[in-house]
Parts: structure tokens; C-alpha cells; sequence
């Protein structure tokens, strides 16, 4: 074991505050990663206040790792010390079932392990990114490709992954007509990948405020949701909708929009169940659905798919002290994109 810095939320009530976290040793198929950078998402939030039911405190949370890997284990072959690699919202599955052997690690039929609170196949209690260090199975590390900075690379793990894999598996190419809903960290990089894919991008967003960010993120149209002609306008007019929102919207008004055969993926995640109405998809053959992650393939595709068309996230740095405020921000809907914790900001162990 060994003890490395962390920042933890000692209860779903109480503040993150600086500590120390046991990493384990580092076994024959281990990588130990020195990470630089960390990402925050949405999801650490709710799952660290308990709105995803029950954890176990205190939890170190991050599932948008970024660093260099520090030491290998005697049987790793994928990964050498010093290269430039990633960790996503996957640490761990069975390898066995039908899920794992078609690279749908998320969709394991035994049940995936979480990058953070989860349980861990040798019964441990996963910790996150928000730390110095983290010991991880080789199969479960990504290379980040030469040409995205670190920094810019840690949100592409669960933003970028979440957002790319809906919109490959749908066929999103040249001459879909795309609608990105939603211009947050999910949104924003759905904005860049559909249009680095070579499709006709609309982003509807509540208000208009954010239109120039969507243009030059590669958007081609821009509409406000807040004004109701936006959905008479648009009707019948996309091919796939992906939906980033994790708020209720109004599924019905947005399948509407969609033309003949069109797809509405959901990969924000509502607390509250969304209704919809059978007429809004059998009028036009349309389909609802939704979207998890993606596999580690297709995560290093991604990756590498981002390094080619030069881009990462859009992001604002922030030092570890300065977590519990991005909280807020991003509560607040007010991050341009997305907020990435400098590791070197933690407090030495000891310190
Ligand atoms: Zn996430
Ligand atoms: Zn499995």
C-alpha cells in the first residue's frame, strides 16, 4: 500500500477537504499513473452527495484522469513508464462475458467497477482522480495521443467518450443533420466530435447566450428552446438528437423535431422518469434512446479521433482548494466547459 494525497468528501453533507488515500500495491497487471490533471463532471457531484443512492465515506471522486504513468507491473505489455495515458469512468470488469468480449466493458454482465465508489473486484472500495496517484488494471488505461495536452485530454474520458459513442454507433457522418442539446461539458464536446465527424450541427439551448461559444465550437446553427417557435420551425428537421440535458425536458416537443427515421439518444441522466408519448415515435418511425459511455476500444478510438482533428476540451484550471467552489459553479451552469482539478495543487502527504 501506499499512502498518496486526495482530496474526499468525508460525508454526503460536508465539503471535499484535503486528506490521504491508500492506493494498493502495485500488482503484475498494475500501472501506476502520476496524475497531472483531473476533470469534474456533473456526476461526481451527485454521487458524492448521495443522490445516487449510498456511498461509502469518506470518497475521493474523478473519473477524467490525466497523467503519466509512474511504474508498471512484471506483466504489463500495453503501457511503459513515462508514457502519456488516461483513465475513464471504468477500472475494472469480468472479462469474460459476452459485454467484455465485444468491448462493451461497460455493459458488463457481471457488473462493471466504477472509477469511484464501486467495489473493486478484490472486494476494496474504488477511489477517484482527485489525487496524486492511482494504481489501475493495464487494460483499463488509455493512451492519450501526442498532440492533446493533458490538461485539455483529462474531460475527453467521460465527456468525450459519452458524447462520441452515441453519435459513431448512430452512423453520424457527412449529411446527418445533428441537434446537440444543451451546451455544457457532455454538449460542448458533442458540438466538436459531430462536427469533426462532418455532420450539419444545430445546438438548441435554453437562451442564446452561449451562441457565439457554440459557433466557434463548430456548430453550424444555433436556437433558443426558450422561444416556442424554435420547435415549429425546426419540426421534422434533424436526423439524430442527442440529448445532454440532465434535467426533465419535454421529450415529446424535441422527437417532433426529428425527420422520418430520426434517433434521440439520451445521455443526460434526469432523477425523474421522462414521458413519452407513442404518437411522437410512431408518427415518422422515430426512435428514443439512450447511451452510456463507451468500451475502452472505443474510448482509445476516440482519443485518437480528437488528436487527428487537433481538439480536447475546453476547459478552466482550477487548484485543489478551489473544488468545492467549481461545485457550485457547475450547479450553477457556470463553467465554460468544464472545470479540471491541477493535481500539483494538492497538499504534499504530510504536509
Ligand atoms: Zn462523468
Ligand atoms: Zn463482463
Amino acid at each position: 500500500m501506499r499512502t498518496v494525497s486526495a482530496y474526499a468528501a468525508p460525508s454526503a453533507t460536508e465539503p471535499l477537504i484535503a486528506t490521504t488515500i491508500e492506493r494498493r500495491d502495485v500488482g503484475p497487471n498494475d500501472v501506476l499513473i502520476d496524475i497531472k490533471f483531473a476533470g469534474i463532471c456533473h456526476s461526481d457531484i451527485h454521487t458524492v452527495r448521495g443522490e445516487w443512492g449510498g456511498q461509502q465515506f469518506p470518497l475521493t471522486p474523478g473519473h477524467e484522469i490525466a497523467g503519466i504513468v509512474a511504474e508498471v507491473g512484471s506483466n504489463v505489455t500495453k503501457h511503459t513508464v513515462g508514457d502519456r495515458v488516461g483513465v475513464g469512468c471504468l477500472v475494472n470488469s469480468c472479462g469474460e462475458c459476452t459485454s467484455c468480449l465485444a468491448g462493451l466493458e461497460q455493459h458488463c454482465l457481471n457488473g462493471n467497477v466504477g472509477t469511484y465508489g464501486a467495489v473493486d473486484r478484490d472486494g476494496t472500495i474504488t477511489q477517484g482522480g482527485y489525487s496524486s496517484h492511482v494504481v489501475v488494471n493495464e487494460n483499463f488505461v488509455l493512451n492519450i495521443p501526442e498532440g492533446i495536452d493533458l490538461d485539455v485530454a483529462a474531460p475527453l474520458l467521460c465527456a468525450g467518450i459519452t458524447t462520441y459513442s452515441p453519435l459513431r454507433h448512430w452512423g453520424v457522418g457527412p449529411g446527418t443533420r445533428v441537434a446537440i442539446v444543451g451546451l455544457g461539458g457532455l454538449g460542448h464536446m458533442g458540438v466538436k466530435i459531430a462536427s469533426a465527424l462532418g455532420a450539419e450541427v444545430t445546438v438548441l439551448s435554453q437562451t442564446l447566450n452561449k451562441k457565439e461559444d457554440g459557433l466557434k465550437l463548430g456548430a453550424d446553427h444555433y436556437y433558443a428552446t426558450g422561444d416556442p417557435e424554435t420547435f415549429t420551425k425546426l419540426a421534422g428537421s434533424f436526423d439524430f438528437i442527442l440529448n445532454t440535458v440532465s434535467a426533465a425536458i419535454d421529450i415529446n416537443a424535441y422527437l417532433r423535431l426529428l425527420a422520418i427515421d430520426g434517433v434521440m439518444v439520451n445521455v443526460g441522466a434526469p432523477a425523474e422518469p421522462l414521458p413519452v408519448n407513442a404518437f411522437s415515435l410512431i408518427g415518422g418511425r422515430r426512435s428514443f434512446a439512450g447511451s452510456n459511455i463507451g468500451g475502452i476500444a472505443e474510448t482509445q478510438e476516440m482519443l485518437n479521433f480528437c488528436a487527428e482533428h487537433g481538439f480536447g476540451a475546453e476547459i478552466e484550471v482550477i487548484s485543489a482548494d478551489q473544488i468545492n467552489e467549481a461545485y457550485e459553479r457547475v450547479l450553477r451552469s457556470d463553467v465554460r466547459y468544464r472545470f479540471v482539478i491541477d493535481t500539483a495543487t494538492l497538499p504534499a502527504v504530510g504536509a
